[in-house]
């Protein structure tokens, strides 16, 4: 039994930024809820992020309401550390309900009666609803095609933390979002060599008219799309906060010395292969960068608003010699490569969900975060429920949504005919 505790209305699983933003939630619709964390709050923001790791929003925008950053100005960059401080000491603001050190391990639908049974680290308790806020990037993944070579030094961008833990020799950091760009920077300003394989991406720019691209997406109502244009579902996109907060410029990174070939298709006899689509993949972020130049140049016009035009934001250098005569093979050992980064994104694992919630690929039913189980819910997905529900400020828009789904579902549940 968890200490003191058999039973509870809504068992909130995670403590990360989902959890908090839930417990805040319930807390003011006066919803009786606990909060099982396995680590500590926001945890991940401390300890799966590399060391020089900021926010890629700045500090007004990548926060929840109810309270701001203690120390930086607005237009800052969080550092890691101070964004995990953060919710911290939000949920001590708010009192929240959350207990640390407790894994969940199993949930299971109660037999021929509502609820369910939650098995956890530290005994057993019923809950009415489970809220999953396990988050969206739970397990590193790693191709199938990652070379089996033990001389390689190979990890996910989840594991590096600093130049300093690599060993000598140059790096190939594989996928260009905005943990793969920003980490192949860091090394190569460290004075590595350094090339990065580069896949699809939207690159926003960092700021246009003297806005930061958060609030023209904010102002555009692109933060609220509930879902990507057809084909680019799976499209990542690059950003980063670091360095005060720099436009990812694929043409300005190649003449800085890094070296860009397309995205990795296989590795035979210490040879990398790389497709040959370096170049669409830049053009393609560079449509959507100017993209939203325009969407920004005509919102300002149809508004009247007065900020100040920047005509050189178009402007592109010219496209490296990568571009023009892209490596399609590179041989590892020649080129002293000795380390692999694989910034390949995450999955989820809902091993310890055991209810009708999740499809043949074990991955979540649900509408908003409403499940297909009754009594389900899930937090903190990609395109939740718009462009912003995996960010900071747009979980806890998510997390109101569904502690209104948890009123409604209780007002059913209570419901008892007066004659
Ligand atoms: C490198 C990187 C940089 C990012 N930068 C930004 C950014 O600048 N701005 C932004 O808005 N977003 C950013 N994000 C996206 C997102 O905001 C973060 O990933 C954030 O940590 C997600 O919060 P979460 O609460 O959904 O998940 P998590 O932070 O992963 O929290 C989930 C929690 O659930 C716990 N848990 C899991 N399983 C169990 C279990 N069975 N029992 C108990 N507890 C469990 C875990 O211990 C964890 O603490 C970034 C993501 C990455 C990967």
């Amino acid at each position: 039994m968890i200490k003191n505790m058999t039973q509870i209305d809504t068992l909130v699983v995670g403590g990360g930024q989902a959890g908090v933003a839930m417990s805040e939630h319930l807390s003011r619709q006066n919803i009786p809820h606990l909060v099982l964390e396995k680590n500590q709050i926001a945890q991940a923001w401390r300890d799966v992020r590399w060391d020089s790791l900021v926010a890629n929003g700045p500090a007004w925008h990548d926060r929840f309401p109810g309270m701001e950053f203690a120390y930086t100005e607005a237009d800052g960059f969080m550092p890691k550390e101070e964004v995990a401080d953060y919710f911290q000491a939000y949920a001590e603001k708010f009192d929240l309900p959350i207990r640390t050190g407790v894994e969940v391990n199993r949930v299971i639908k109660n037999a021929e009666r509502s609820g369910f049974r939650v098995e956890t680290s530290e005994g057993v308790i019923e809950a009415q609803r489970i809220v999953s806020a396990t988050g969206a990037f739970q397990i590193p993944t790693i191709p199938t095609i990652a070379p089996k070579d033990p001389e390689l030094y190979q990890i996910h961008s989840a594991n590096y933390r600093n130049p300093e833990q690599l060993p000598e020799g140059g790096v190939l950091v594989v996928g260009a979002g905005s943990s793969g760009v920003q980490i192949a920077d860091e090394l190569q300003r460290s004075g590595k060599e350094v090339y990065l394989s580069v896949g699809p991406h939207d690159r926003p720019p960092r700021s246009y008219r003297g806005r930061d691209f958060v609030w023209w997406l904010g102002v555009l109502g692109l933060w609220e799309a509930s879902a990507n244009e057809p084909g680019k579902e799976h499209v990542t996109i690059a950003v980063s906060g670091a360095y005060g907060g720099q436009t990812i410029d694929f043409r300005r990174l190649a003449a800085q010395g890094l070296h860009l070939v397309g995205r990795t298709e296989s590795f035979a006899d210490d040879i990398a292969y790389f497709r040959h689509d370096l170049g669409d993949n830049i053009r393609g972020g560079d449509e959507n960068y100017l993209s939203l130049l325009d969407k920004a140049d005509e919102y300002i016009a149809r508004n009247g608003l007065d900020l100040p035009p920047e005509p050189q934001a178009r402007e592109f250098l010219s496209d490296p010699q990568c571009m023009t005569e892209p490596t399609l093979e590179l041989n590892l050992k020649q080129q002293h490569i000795r380390t692999i980064i694989w910034a390949t994104g995450f999955t989820s694992d809902y091993s310890w969900l055991q209810v009708d919630a999740l499809d043949e690929e074990q991955q979540p039913k649900h509408q908003r975060g409403v499940s297909s189980e009754a009594g389900v819910y899930f937090l903190g997905l990609p395109w939740l429920s718009r462009r912003g529900s995996t960010f900071i400020w747009g979980v806890w828009h998510d997390a109101k949504y569904i502690a209104d789904q948890i009123v409604i579902q209780r007002q059913y549940q209570q419901y008892r005919r007066q004659n």
